[in-house]
């Protein structure tokens, strides 16, 4: 599993300061992608699990989330990296443009978005869109949250 970026987020999981991995090989290829650099698998650097578990060293006390920005299409890789950030004490939260995930790789997760992206229905903040933002436990739908007055 490769990565394009790392960054801190304070919007994309509402109520969490989150470490944001964006994973290369996203196999979806919606029409209108934010980040078609995100599609080649060879693009970006190797996430080792010495890094990841660097990285959260890093942010421990700071950030609360993981998150990741697909990867789905590696699922065991998937696994290990989200069951590390449990046992770190972090929340666990992956972006999906797909509809469903795996009920393993569910059970490591806090807070799950699904769907493509589509460029006439938008993203979370709007409220005709096709995706979904939900806390996993519950299978509450958050997307309200994302919703500005
Ligand atoms: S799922 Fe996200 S990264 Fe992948 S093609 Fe769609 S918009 Fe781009």
């Amino acid at each position: 599993m490769r990565f394009a970026q790392i960054e801190i987020v304070l919007q994309e999981v509402p109520g969490e300061v989150s470490i944001c991995f964006s994973i290369t090989g996203c196999p979806l290829h919606c029409d209108g992608c934010h980040s078609p650099y995100l599609w080649k698998k060879t693009n970006g650097e190797l996430l080792t699990t010495t890094l990841f578990r660097d990285i959260l060293l890093q942010y421990k006390g700071f950030a609360t989330c993981v998150l990741f920005m697909g990867g789905e299409w590696e699922p065991q890789q998937l696994e290990k990296l989200l069951k590390i950030a449990k046992i770190d004490g972090y929340k666990t939260c992956l972006y999906s443009g797909y509809e469903s995930i795996p009920q393993f790789l569910k059970q490591q997760l806090t807070y799950i978005k699904t769907g493509a992206w589509n460029k006439n229905l938008k993203g979370l903040d709007h409220p005709n869109t096709n995706q979904k933002f939900t806390e996993v436990a519950t299978g509450k739908n958050l997307n309200h949250l994302f919703i500005r007055p």
